[in-house]
């Protein structure tokens, strides 16, 4: 029997990048996968047919997040693919992921950047959270994806490491309030990680971002979406509230 057997997984923004290796490494331990997307269908849809290629069991929902109504649309989608696969609305598992980076300068920021930050990268997880808790059994596992940025200097991204900070603080006060349920709440702290991006094809811009980190090579999703994976296993039932660096060492300066 696989560790993740009979569980469902939600992981948001999983069309690509992190998210597309989390939910893969996800569906390969046994849990059937809610593959959540904005607007890149075609991507989203390449997730779940290399689940399947595996034998896993994944259905896809759409919702754009940061927008008025954003929470209701994916939680009816996700409670209706639910349904249709396990016959249940439980979701077991939910791994806050999708978000968007900054890369502005300070002095060029504006309200309405950092509104859009926050909306996206802070605000949509923790409403997504307070729903997705009415269907969470007890023995649940929440996961928000923060960014080293969190501990790590760099003015271009003050901004998105402020809404990043905020995500932070759900899984701080949440694993308060969700231990008596046996339910843990932490944040995965990636470096930077090779999502496909046209930068990584750089063979300068791949040198300075390898050597970044103590291992000295570019992250692969993978290695962040394994991460993932052991704290929504049983084998983390006793981690939570916690900051996970997943930055290959980036921290350690
Ligand atoms: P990608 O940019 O590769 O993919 C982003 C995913 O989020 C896509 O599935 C996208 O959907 C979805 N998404 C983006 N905006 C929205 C939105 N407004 N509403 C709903 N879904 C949205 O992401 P990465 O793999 O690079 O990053 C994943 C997470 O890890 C993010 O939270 C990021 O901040 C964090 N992170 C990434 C690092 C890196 O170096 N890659 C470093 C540190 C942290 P669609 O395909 O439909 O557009």
């Amino acid at each position: 029997m696989k560790r993740l057997s009979g569980k469902t997984a939600l992981v948001t923004g999983s069309s690509r990048g992190i998210g597309r290796a989390t939910a893969m490494r996800l569906a390969r331990d046994g849990a059937t996968v809610a593959v959540h997307y904005a607007s890149n269908a075609e991507a989203a849809k390449e997730t779940l047919s290399a689940i399947e290629a595996e034998g896993g069991r994944a259905f896809l929902v759409q919702a754009e997040l940061g927008v008025p109504g954003d929470v209701d649309t994916l939680f009816q989608g996700l409670t209706a693919g639910l349904r249709e696969l396990t016959g249940k609305e439980e979701l077991d598992i939910l791994v806050n992921n999708a978000g968007v980076m900054g890369g502005v300068k300070p002095e060029d920021l504006t309200p309405e950047i950092f509104d859009r930050l926050v909306a996206v990268n802070a605000r949509a997880p923790l409403f997504l959270t307070q729903r997705v808790l009415t269907v969470m059994p007890d023995g649940g596992r929440i996961i928000n994806i923060g960014t080293g940025l969190l501990r790590y200097a760099n003015p271009d991204e003050i901004a998105y490491a402020m809404s990043k900070g905020a995500l932070d603080q759900i899984s701080l006060h949440l694993a308060r309030l969700l231990g008596p349920r046996n339910i843990t709440v932490n944040t995965v702290s990636p470096g930077i990680t090779n999502n496909g991006s046209p930068v990584f094809d750089v063979p300068e811009a791949r040198e300075f971002m390898a050597n970044m980190n103590a291992f000295k090579r570019i992250a692969e999703p993978s290695d962040v979406g394994d991460v993932v994976a052991f704290l929504a296993s049983d084998d983390a039932r006793w981690v939570t509230g916690t900051f996970v660096d997943a930055s290959g060492g980036t921290l350690l300066g």
